[in-house]
C-alpha cells in the first residue's frame, strides 16, 4: 500500500517557540507590545538590583510606520551589561541565560528577550539592536542581530566596538515590532506604575507618541540582592541526581548529600540513609539506574530535611512596601507584612502582602489585586490566579469593610521557582503551601485594618457627639449669660473644658476645619452665581 508516507523531522527550540508564540503571551499586536515592554524591562531590573545597582531605565516607543502599525520599542539601563562574546547568544539562541539559578530573578525560562525577537522577525523582518558595555569595560559594543530559527543560532548582521570614554555601562536594546500601542497604552501605563509599586527604588523614564512618564526614585535602599543557592533534597528528580552524580562519581553516598544539597549536614546526612536502608559508604558512581530512582523516590519522600533556606530569596520588606503602595495609590491607610520563609516541593518562597484602605483608592464592589510575582507586576489572568482565589475566600465583613469599598490588597510572592499556570507568566498556580501563606499574610493585614476602621469608627462617634455637645454649648453660654450676667465667652469657655474633659478629646482644630471648609464652600456657592450671568452674556453676544 503506497500513501502512507510517514516524514520525521527535528525542529529546533527557537524554531518551535517562532510557532508557539502564544505561549509566552504573544498572541496579538497589543499584547505584544506589552509584553515587549515587560520582557526588556524585567531584564533591565534583573541586571541592576539584583547587583546592587540603583535602576534607571529609560523606554521609548515611537510610530516606525503607521500605516503598518509597526512601532519600535528601545529600553535602555544602567546594569551590569553583557561581556562583548556573550551578546549574540543571549539574544539569538532560546534557552540561553545567565539565570538557570537557584536564585530569585524576574526572567526563569531563557525565553523572553528571544521571543520578542522571534515575535519581530515574524512581524515586521526587522533585527534587533543591541548596545552593551560591562561593568569597567574600556569598549562598548554594538550588534545588529537575528535569530536563525532553524538552527537555533544568532545571525550577526553588524558589530561595532566603540571606546567607552565616559565609563558607562549597562545595555540598550531595541526592536521593530507590529504593535498596537493606542490600544496597549492603558496596560503598559499600569505596568509600569506597578513595576515602580514594588521597586521604588527604580526611577523611570518612559515616552510614547502621546505619553511621557517619569517614576522618580523614591528611596535609595535596595532589598538585599538574592544570594544563589543549591537544590533542597525534595525538589530533586532523576535527571539532575545523575547530572550532579557525573560531577563527582568518586563520592560516597553520604559526601555527596552534604556537598550537593540545602541544609544537609553530617547527622541529616545520617539519618536519611539509614532511613532509607542505603549504605553511606557506597560510591555514587557506582549506583545502578535503579538504584539511582530508589535514592531520588526516597529524598523526595523522606520528611526529616530542614526547611529550604529563603536567603536566596529577595523580599521587597514591609518598609518599601508601604513606601512603594503610599507613592502609587496614595491611600489614607496602609498595612504590609512579609511572612517568614515557607517551602513546596522542596523550593523556598515568601509571600508580602499589604491591604491600602481610602484615599485615592476609588470605591469598588470587590477588593482591588495587585499582584506580584518576584518583583514582577502580573496583569492577565487574574482569574487563574491563587491570589484571586483567596481573596475570594475571604469574609470581607469580619473585618468591617463593607462594599463598596476603597479597598486594595497587593500580594507578592517570591521564590526560586514561581509555580506559573503558564509560560507566559501572568498567573500563580494554587500550590497548597503558597495557598496557606497568602491566606495568613492577607489575613494579617485585614486585623490591622479593621483595628483602623474600629478607631475611626470610635472616633467619628466621638465627634458627633463633641459637634452636638458644641452647638447646644453656645446657646446655653448665652442663655447662662443672660440669667448669670456673666460674660457669655467665659462661661462658653468653661463649658467647652467640661466637654473635653468628658470626652477625653478636644476636636477643636477640626471642627475649625470644618467650619472653614464650610465658609469656603458658601463663598464659592455665591461666586459661582454670581459670576453665572456674565458668561451667559458672553455666550449670548457670540
Ligand atoms: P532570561 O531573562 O529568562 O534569562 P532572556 O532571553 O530575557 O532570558 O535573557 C537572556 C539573558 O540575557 C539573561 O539571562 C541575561 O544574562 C542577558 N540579558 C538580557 N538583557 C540584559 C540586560 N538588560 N542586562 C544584562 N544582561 C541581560
Ligand atoms: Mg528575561
Amino acid at each position: 500500500m503506497r500513501g502512507l508516507e510517514v516524514k520525521y523531522e527535528e525542529l529546533s527550540p527557537a524554531e518551535w517557540f517562532r510557532r508557539n508564540k502564544e505561549l509566552a503571551g504573544l498572541t496579538n499586536p497589543t499584547r505584544a507590545l506589552y509584553q515587549t515592554i515587560r520582557e526588556f524591562v524585567e531584564n533591565s531590573l534583573d541586571a541592576t538590583e539584583s547587583y546592587g545597582i540603583l535602576p534607571t531605565v529609560k523606554i521609548k516607543i515611537e510610530y516606525v510606520d503607521k500605516s503598518k502599525g509597526w512601532v519600535s520599542v528601545y529600553v535602555e539601563d544602567n546594569g551590569i551589561g553583557i561581556p562583548d562574546h556573550e551578546i549574540p547568544n543571549v539574544f539569538g539562541k532560546v534557552f540561553y541565560s545567565s539565570k538557570y539559578r537557584i536564585r530569585q530573578h524576574r526572567g526563569v525560562f531563557g525565553l523572553g528577550a528571544k521571543m520578542v525577537i522571534l515575535y519581530a522577525q515574524s512581524t515586521t523582518n526587522k533585527p534587533i539592536f543591541v548596545r552593551s558595555a560591562p561593568i569597567g569595560s574600556d569598549k562598548i559594543y554594538e550588534y545588529v542581530l537575528m535569530i536563525n530559527t532553524l538552527k537555533n543560532e544568532p545571525i550577526i548582521l553588524e558589530r561595532r566596538e566603540y571606546p567607552n570614554k565616559y565609563g558607562w555601562h549597562g545595555t540598550a536594546v531595541k526592536v521593530v515590532i507590529e504593535g498596537d500601542w493606542g490600544k496597549a497604552k492603558r496596560r503598559i501605563e499600569e505596568y509600569l506604575r506597578r513595576t515602580y509599586m514594588i521597586a521604588p527604588y527604580a526611577e523611570i523614564y518612559f515616552k510614547a507618541p502621546d505619553l511621557t512618564l517619569y517614576f522618580p526614585r523614591a528611596t535609595t535602599k535596595l532589598p538585599p540582592p538574592p544570594k544563589e543557592g543549591l537544590p533542597h533534597p525534595k525538589s530533586v528528580d532523576v535527571e539532575l541526581i545523575k547530572h550532579l552524580i557525573a560531577r563527582d562519581p568518586n563520592l560516597t553516598l553520604k559526601e555527596f548529600l552534604i556537598e550537593y544539597f540545602d541544609g544537609v549536614g553530617k547527622q541529616t546526612a545520617e539519618a536519611f540513609l539509614k532511613w532509607a536502608k542505603l549504605d553511606e559508604n557506597k560510591k555514587v558512581g557506582e549506583l545502578t539506574e535503579d538504584e539511582i530512582t530508589y535514592l531520588t523516590t526516597k529524598m523526595r519522600e523522606f520528611d526529616g530535611w530542614r526547611r529550604p533556606r529563603a536567603d536566596w530569596l529577595s523580599p521587597v520588606g514591609e518598609e518599601l512596601l508601604v513606601e512603594g503602595i503610599k507613592k502609587v495609590l496614595e491611600p489614607e491607610f496602609v498595612a504590609a507584612v512579609t511572612r517568614k520563609p515557607s517551602s513546596y516541593g522542596g523550593h523556598p518562597f515568601i509571600v508580602e502582602a499589604a491591604i491600602a484602605w481610602g484615599g485615592k483608592i476609588p470605591p469598588s464592589e470587590k477588593p482591588i489585586i495587585y499582584r506580584f510575582a518576584n518583583k514582577v507586576p502580573l496583569l492577565y489572568d487574574e482569574g487563574s490566579d491563587v491570589v484571586r482565589k483567596v481573596v475570594e475566600e475571604i469574609d470581607w465583613s469580619i473585618y468591617k469593610v463593607k462594599f463598596p469599598a476603597p479597598l486594595a490588597v497587593i500580594v507578592h510572592v517570591c521564590s526560586t521557582k514561581i509555580p506559573y499556570v503558564s509560560a507566559g507568566k501572568e498567573a500563580i498556580a494554587d500550590v497548597v503551601e503558597i495557598e496557606e501563606e497568602i491566606m495568613l499574610a492577607i489575613r494579617e493585614c485585614a486585623r490591622k485594618l479593621r483595628m483602623y476602621i474600629t478607631k475611626k469608627e470610635k472616633e467619628e462617634e466621638i465627634y458627633v457627639k463633641y459637634a452636638t455637645f458644641n452647638m447646644y454649648a453656645t446657646e446655653v453660654a448665652h442663655a447662662l449669660a443672660f440669667v448669670t450676667r456673666k460674660p457669655e465667652e467665659e462661661i462658653r469657655k468653661k463649658l467647652r473644658e467640661l466637654i473635653v474633659k468628658k470626652l477625653g478629646v478636644d476636636f477643636e482644630a477640626k471642627l475649625q476645619e470644618e467650619q472653614t471648609a464650610k465658609t469656603e464652600q458658601a463663598q464659592a456657592q455665591t461666586q459661582a452665581a454670581s459670576s453665572k450671568p456674565e458668561t451667559a452674556q458672553v455666550a449670548a453676544k457670540k
